[in-house]
């Protein structure tokens, strides 16, 4: 943390206009803060901080506060140790590991995204070129690997590491009767999805990264708000599959004049009600954080009623989770469930808080 944070005194994100120095630090009207899901608060790639310490950090010495969050969810990317966020997600069902990001900046008021990239190891990076760099919004499949070779970024040919390849190897030999044996698609998926369990109760997937993604938004003295979402999405996913991250909208909204929400969890859930527009919608309407996030867990409960989305008491049988800030500085982490805690960054330092759930137990119950 900084001195000026602990003090109270905010860095603006403007530069003295004419000067080469230091941030202008100026009392702001907002309380500025990172917040993440919790894997920013838990892996480092190799170094000394978190995705919310980082990019904190970045966005108090007056960055951008899209380079901010970006440069912190870049470790997650980085980080082999996280299977389910950039180099190293667990694959699709070929064995091909198919990223997809978006970002969004409030004051620019611009977004960029990408899915299904295969050649990049940050794909938040590439999202945010789109944004930059092109007059579009999102690009998806194999031409997202030109688009970034055309710029100059590092085209990996394989995003896969021994670790992701051994589990999607090991699912792969479990599964592949599946294809002779089960000639209904519906039927078939539902056995796929059932042996990807079986291997997170096992103990050899994570039960977070059975989805898994990072989303961090941050908002700065001035008011900035930005956010990224980046994932390997569901793992062993059919191959081309997006899921709700890449999507403006679903994992992620940012209106600069009102706040910033994004997502991680089933995809397929929130891409049906685009909750992240909706939760920053009803703080448009005078919602607090929380209140908000939780209008958009009682929508994806009421629209969930295929019986094998729901566990044995009726309830959705997944999670969606959302982290939510709005242009004060206040902020929320809420879901269908308080199975996983968030990560937090403000003058108090880097934690991880309690999620708020909708609902009691656990999504298994
Ligand atoms: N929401 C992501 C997806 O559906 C995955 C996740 O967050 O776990 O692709």
């Amino acid at each position: 943390m900084t001195s000026t944070a602990a003090a109270g005194i905010f860095a603006a994100s403007q530069p003295l206009a004419g000067s080469s120095g230091p941030a202008v630090i100026v009392q702001g009207s907002s309380k500025p803060v990172i917040i993440a899901s919790g894997n920013g608060h838990q892996f480092k790639n190799g170094g000394t901080k978190t995705c919310v310490e980082t990019a904190w950090e970045k966005m108090m010495r007056g960055d951008d506060v899209l380079d901010a969050v970006i440069a912190g969810v870049n470790i997650v990317e980085l980080d082999p140790l996280e299977d389910s966020v950039g180099y190293g997600g667990l694959p699709n069902a070929d064995g091909v590991v198919q990223l997809d990001s978006c970002c969004m900046h409030g004051p620019r008021k611009k977004a960029g995204g990408v899915g299904a990239s295969e050649n990049v190891k940050t794909p938040s990076l590439l999202a945010k070129a789109v944004m930059d760099k092109t007059d579009h919004v999102l690009l998806v499949g194999k031409d997202v690997s030109t688009f970034a070779r055309n710029l100059g970024f590092e085209i990996v040919p394989d995003l896969n590491t021994p670790n992701s390849r051994a589990k999607w190897l090991d699912w792969k030999q479990r599964t592949d009767p599946f294809y002779i044996k089960i000639k209904d698609p519906l039927e078939r998926e539902a056995a796929l999805r059932q042996v990807t369990d079986q291997m997170v109760s096992e103990g050899l997937i994570n039960a977070n990264h059975r989805y898994g993604t990072i989303n961090c938004n941050g908002v700065n003295a001035n008011g900035d708000i930005c956010g990224v979402t980046t994932t390997s999405g569901m793992a062993f996913k059919i191959p081309g599959r997006l899921g709700d991250s890449p999507i403006v909208g679903a994992g992620l909204y940012v209106d600069g004049e009102i706040g910033a929400a994004g997502s991680t969890g089933r995809g397929e859930a929130n891409l049906f009600g685009l909750c992240s527009f909706l939760i920053v919608d009803e703080m448009r309407r005078g919602k607090s954080p929380k209140d908000a996030g939780m209008e958009a867990c009682r929508r994806i409960k009421a629209n969930t009623i295929d019986k094998r989305l729901l566990n044995s008491r009726g309830e959705p049988n997944f999670s969606v989770n959302f982290y939510i800030v709005n242009k004060r500085g206040e902020y929320a982490g809420v879901g269908l469930y308080g199975t996983t805690p968030f990560a937090v960054c403000d003058a108090k330092g880097p934690r991880t808080e309690r999620q708020e759930p909708l609902l009691a137990g656990g999504p298994g119950d």
